[in-house]
């Protein structure tokens, strides 16, 4: 049997950290304050939403949602936008993607003040991950993920790691941040040859795909710590992961649930984030 790595405890650590840190920036007037900027009403962007707003409220983060119909207008949207980036009460931004067609990612890209991208989409701290410089931000999510490892004594420095999905906004900065922690990563795709034999190797497995079930205990070798990121929808409205967990686990030594595993420290991240946002711009 394996054990359950818990994103819950990862945030319940974090917890009492960020809040001696909110409370110094409080003493000194500043309220950290993160805004969330959501275009339409998604289920999965209110149920993130939701779970942001109580992670940040607990460590002493405020939330002010910036709500906009899915239909609004290209000017408006980027307007209100360039006003939270100019806002000194605000200082961390949280835009939900995709984007509807008729608003244009890149120009939230091209133009987020680098100091409040705290979910690291922007190209400066992207290059800021992939060249090891501690001072921007990643990507809450694969940030996340290496904190779920080190938080279970995971020993990472000299591992095959494998990390299964290539987006930029997980897969990719998640590979960086493993190879800084000096683990041997392998990337994988829908490209990859011979995906089992590859994922065999793994002594550590991070999952991040978008496809239920789609790793199986074959595909795995005994003894693997295996992540999983994914995030589907079952047929009955159950959250499930890209890992077939009932089959992964006895075979594994440490593994992450869905729901309850890596996208639960996500939120916590953001927070730690909008914290450190707040101590650079004030
Ligand atoms: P994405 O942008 O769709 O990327 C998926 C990646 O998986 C791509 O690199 C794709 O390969 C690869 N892939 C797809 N099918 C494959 C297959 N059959 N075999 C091998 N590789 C395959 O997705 P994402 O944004 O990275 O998200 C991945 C998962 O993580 C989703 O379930 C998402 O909901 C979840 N997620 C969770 C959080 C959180 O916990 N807070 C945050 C973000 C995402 P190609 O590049 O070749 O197309």
């Amino acid at each position: 049997m394996s054990t359950l790595m818990k994103g819950m405890e990862v945030a319940k650590a974090m917890k009492e950290g960020l809040y001696t840190q909110a409370g110094e920036l409080k003493a000194k007037g500043v309220t950290p304050t993160l805004a969330i900027v959501r275009v339409g009403e998604s289920p999965d962007d209110m149920a993130y939403e939701r779970g942001a707003i109580k992670r940040c409220e607990g460590a002493g983060v405020a939330i002010r949602v910036c709500a906009f119909p899915k239909d609004v207008e290209k000017g408006e949207f980027e307007s209100a936008f360039l006003e939270l980036n100019e806002d000194p009460e605000v200082h961390g931004i949280l835009v939900f993607q995709p984007l509807p067609k008729q608003l244009d990612e890149d120009f939230v890209k091209a133009n987020i003040n680098p100091l409040k991208d705290v979910d690291g989409m922007c190209t400066t701290n992207m290059g800021k991950v992939f060249s090891g410089d501690h001072t921007g931000y990643a990507p809450c999510t694969a940030e996340g993920a290496v904190l779920l490892l080190k938080h279970y004594g995971i020993q990472i420095a000299g591992k095959n790691v494998v990390v299964l999905g290539r987006s930029t906004v997980v897969g990719k900065p998640l590979s960086i941040l493993l190879l800084g922690e000096n683990a041997t990563v392998t990337i994988c795709h829908s490209k990859t040859k011979d995906l089992d034999q590859v994922l065999r190797r793994a002594d550590i497995l991070v999952v991040a795909v978008g496809v239920a079930k789609l790793v199986k205990a074959s595909m795995i070798k005994e003894g693997a710590v295996v992540v999983d990121v994914g995030i589907n929808v079952n047929a009955e409205g159950k959250l499930i992961g890209d890992v077939d967990f009932d089959e992964v686990e006895p075979k594994a030594s440490f593994i992450s649930p869905v729901p309850g595993g890596a996208g639960s420290v996500t939120t916590s991240v953001l927070a730690s984030h909008t914290i450190q946002a707040a101590f650079s711009l004030s």
